[in-house]
């Protein structure tokens, strides 16, 4: 079967020519990703050897997916993260080593080669480690989220020859692999820290065990970034309860399940639920190349799916387009 997480465009010619094209390209693209994920599996430069800690970190996480992948019902065979494709480096290497990469939170992940890159901590910064032993556990459930949601990627034949290979989708997060544009980077990053925190909550005796995590920890699991994206979630998650007279935990798994299984359909209830255009402006948040640079127009986002009442809704609306179209002109 062909895979269906390669979307190949830019192929031209009569559909028989074009599908056996299409499926050169697909083994192809298969081909590179696997050669990269192999070569990943070797240690980076400046990488430190892991700790028992930061193994023990990655079976933890390992085991709180098996278990939140069968929780939502969602079909998996495999390890979800083999301890190899993690790489812990000191916190100025990570910097140096990855200068053009933004962190997320506490490293960042690769959907290409499948690398998680995490920041780590030397004997030096032990009062540092203590105080961020669960922190550090936490980016890692993070990271490995977005590493095993849904993925998808776009192969596009440029003037017949060149072959340009980007991600398409990694989770609900929507990209040009030509432009870099995005989609739903916001409500994604709120999906997935959503998943963290029930995933990791789900765990606390363990975590108190084996992590001596406190009970003020336990208390604020997933809340150390993305507070607003998480708002986001839930007041989308009260009004989709409501629309479709269901419990809040229905309309919640189906969102944190959407992010694993790639189905999206249901965001459709967005736009029936607060008027037309609303879903474009979901996928507007936090979603500009700068997020800073548009921190105002995410907070009337924000805003605008926080209010119960039409009229104040329809005045936010008007106040993010002027925003807008403001910078159209600019
Ligand atoms: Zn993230």
């Amino acid at each position: 079967m062909e895979n269906p997480k390669i979307i190949v465009s830019g192929v031209t010619g009569d559909t028989s020519v074009k599908e056996e094209m299409k499926s050169a390209i697909r083994s192809r693209v298969e081909k590179t990703l696997n050669t990269m994920r192999e070569e990943k599996l070797h240690p980076f430069e400046g990488e430190v050897e892991k700790t028992e800690k930061q193994l023990a970190y990655i079976d933890a996480v390992e085991r709180y997916l098996q278990k939140t992948f069968k929780i939502l019902n969602i079909p998996h065979e495999g390890r979800f993260i083999d301890p190899d494709q993690v790489h812990y480096f000191p916190k100025d290497i990570l910097e140096k080593n990855f200068s053009d990469i933004t962190c997320d939170v506490g490293g960042f992940f690769s959907t290409a080669d499948r690398a998680l890159c995490m920041k780590s901590y030397d004997d030096s910064e032990k009062e540092e480690l203590n105080k961020t032993e669960i922190r550090d556990l936490e980016n890692l459930a993070h990271e490995s989220i977005h590493l095993v949601s849904h993925s998808k990627f776009q192969a596009n034949l440029v003037s017949g020859t060149k072959l340009n290979i980007g991600n398409y989708r990694t989770g609900y997060l929507v990209q040009s692999p030509e432009s870099g544009e995005m989609k739903f980077n916001g409500f994604n990053e709120g999906v997935v820290c959503i998943t963290e925190r029930l995933s990791l909550i789900n765990e606390a005796e363990e975590l108190k065990r084996q992590f001596n995590a406190t009970d003020k920890q336990i208390e604020n699991l997933g809340y150390d970034a993305y507070i607003q994206n998480q708002m986001l979630v839930y007041a989308l998650v009260g009004k989709i309860a409501e629309y479709r007279k269901e419990s809040p935990v229905r309309a919640l798994s189906r969102i944190i399940r959407g992010q694993f299984t790639g189905e999206m359909m249901h965001l459709r209830d967005v736009d029936d639920i607060y008027g037309n255009g609303s879903l474009d402006l979901l996928a507007k948040y936090q979603s500009s190349k700068d997020p800073r640079m548009n921190r105002d127009r995410d907070d009337l986002i924000l805003a605008y799916f926080q209010s119960d009442d039409q009229e104040e809704r329809d005045d936010l609306k008007k106040k993010i387009d002027d925003i807008e179209s403001k910078k159209e002109i600019n």
